[in-house]
């Protein structure tokens, strides 16, 4: 094996101020409430990297009325016009792809390559998507003048700072809605940049408003009798709690939340491309991702050859520095989740599993976490019924297409799946019995502006992407 030479991106394409105010009205400025102020480091250094505003209700209150005032003219422009804005939107991200993608990078921890490669084009055609929607609301098949709903209150994670928020804004305003977003507390900065995206493209002001701070903040916001609309991405446990919290009033609510999603490779799968979609599905943005394939069901008479081929592979994975373009596995994105992927995996070896990593030097300073699998996993362990959240597969076997779909479906999760198979029509049973939102074939991870996405079961509701992603923000 050959030696990479280090291939920094540069840092210097992206200037971060080292404080930044809530976003409201059009206006930077610091929170009215006493929140106070939070540090968002990066994860694979824990440097600081900027202090930011934690929103409280006073400035929830000044968002959600700034969000209101917008609403009136912002839901009035001709279709048309609101797609202008859209597409400046669109061309503003990508002419300034590489500083976004270096920031994300920074405050993730996520591959440079990945930030330049999937999160920014992915950003930047939504945008490009959604303007084309603006004026073609009439033939989307929800009647002949769908309206918009009013005030959108989204919170995103952390896994896909700028895509989440893409996924989320994009749709509501091409429908004429006005939005305030909260981005989560470990990854502020790309949608402050934005807010700035949005300064650049002359947005009139209280169309988007970015409110910072931590759950409490994004609780203040879902519960505030203002909105008319919430959309949410995140943990399931938020996502019960937000549901509760919406039942009863006029708000509509979208959930996308936590998956297990099995990925199943069929006995006459090819080998080496199933073993790349394998590694696509688990390791891709350090498994921080809903819909990875963290259950790997592979048919038992090719376990053996597809395990050794994967751990080949494995030890071939370059785990470190994020702005380094060899990299392939970035940093964990906070101490947090640091502590949730070990606990949950020494868990996995009590139980009895069996744990492997390849070898690889993990940096001293910052989060990080080998890329794992467990083999002899049975669905009664926990590592196979619960949502890790990182770089860690769970290996489970079966003999027949009934057990496979069985053991896919064993899983109170329902947002993504996985099949690989030379034979179209096994491939197209076996999709239609999985009770899942997404089914790959032959592929994982591929994402699309123009495709919806969404769960089933504690997955949540609603879709986003696509035509049906209009549907959750018109009324
Ligand atoms: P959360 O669901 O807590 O966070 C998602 C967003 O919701 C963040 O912006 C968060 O703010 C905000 N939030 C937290 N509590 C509330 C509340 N009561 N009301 C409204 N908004 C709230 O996920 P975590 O970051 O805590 O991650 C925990 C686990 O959740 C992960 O280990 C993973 O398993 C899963 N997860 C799943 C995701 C998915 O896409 N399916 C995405 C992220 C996490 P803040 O960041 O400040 O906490």
């Amino acid at each position: 094996m050959f030696e990479y030479a280090p291939a920094p991106e540069s840092r210097a394409v992206v200037d971060i101020a080292p404080s930044y105010g809530l976003f409201i009205d059009g206006e930077f400025a610091p929170a009215a409430s006493s929140g106070g102020v939070f540090k968002t480091v990066n994860p694979a250094t824990e440097e600081v990297l900027s202090e930011v505003s934690t929103a409280g209700p006073e400035d929830v209150d000044r968002a959600v009325a700034a969000a209101r005032r917008a609403f009136g003219s912002w839901s009035a422009l001709p279709g048309a016009e609101r797609a202008k804005y859209l597409f400046r939107i669109a061309r503003i991200i990508q002419e300034r792809s590489r500083e976004l993608a270096v920031l994300e990078s920074l405050d993730n921890g996520k591959p440079i390559r990945e930030s330049r490669d999937v999160d920014l084009p992915l950003v930047a055609a939504h945008f490009f998507y959604y303007a084309g929607w603006a004026d073609k609301l009439r033939y989307a098949g929800f009647g002949d003048d769908p309206r918009p709903l009013g005030v959108a209150a989204q919170v995103i994670p952390w896994n896909f700072p700028l895509l989440m928020l893409a996924w989320k804004i994009a749709p509501a305003l091409a429908t004429g809605n006005t939005v305030v977003l909260k981005p989560a507390e470990t990854t502020p900065l790309s949608a402050l940049f934005f807010a700035d995206v949005c300064r650049q493209a002359d947005l009139p002001p209280g169309v988007v408003n970015i409110v910072t701070g931590a759950g409490d903040t994004g609780r203040t916001l879902v519960e505030h009798p203002g909105v008319d609309k919430v959309a949410f991405t995140g943990s399931t446990e938020v996502g019960r709690q937000i549901a509760r919290s919406v039942a009863g009033t006029r708000k509509r609510l979208t959930l996308e939340l936590g998956g297990k999603a099995a990925n199943i490779v069929f006995d006459d799968a090819p080998i080496d491309q199933a073993v790349e979609g394998i590694v696509n599905g688990i390791f891709f943005n350090q498994g921080h991702v809903c819909c990875a394939g963290s259950r790997l069901l592979v048919q038992e008479s090719v376990a053996e050859e597809l395990l050794d081929s994967l751990k080949r592979r494995m030890a071939t994975l370059r785990v470190g520095d994020p702005l380094d373009k060899n990299t392939d596995i970035g940093a964990i994105n906070s101490a947090e989740q640091l502590e949730r992927i070990r606990t949950l995996s020494d868990i996995g070896a009590e139980e009895g599993a069996e744990r492997w990593s390849p070898p690889c030097t993990l940096p001293a300073q910052g989060y990080w976490f080998a890329p794992t699998i467990f083999t002899g996993v049975t669905q009664a362990h926990r590592i196979a019924r619960e949502e890790i959240f990182g770089p860690v597969l769970s290996v489970l076997t079966f003999r027949t297409p009934a057990e496979a779909i069985e053991k896919a479906n064993n899983t109170p999760y329902g947002l993504s799946a996985g099949i690989w198979s030379d034979k179209g029509s096994q491939v197209l049973a076996v999709a239609d019995k999985l009770r899942a939102g997404v089914v790959w074939a032959n592929t994982f991870n591929k994402f699309d502006p123009t495709s919806p996405f969404g769960g089933y079961k504690e997955s949540g509701y609603g879709r986003e992407g696509g035509r049906h992603g209009l549907e959750a923000y018109l009324a």
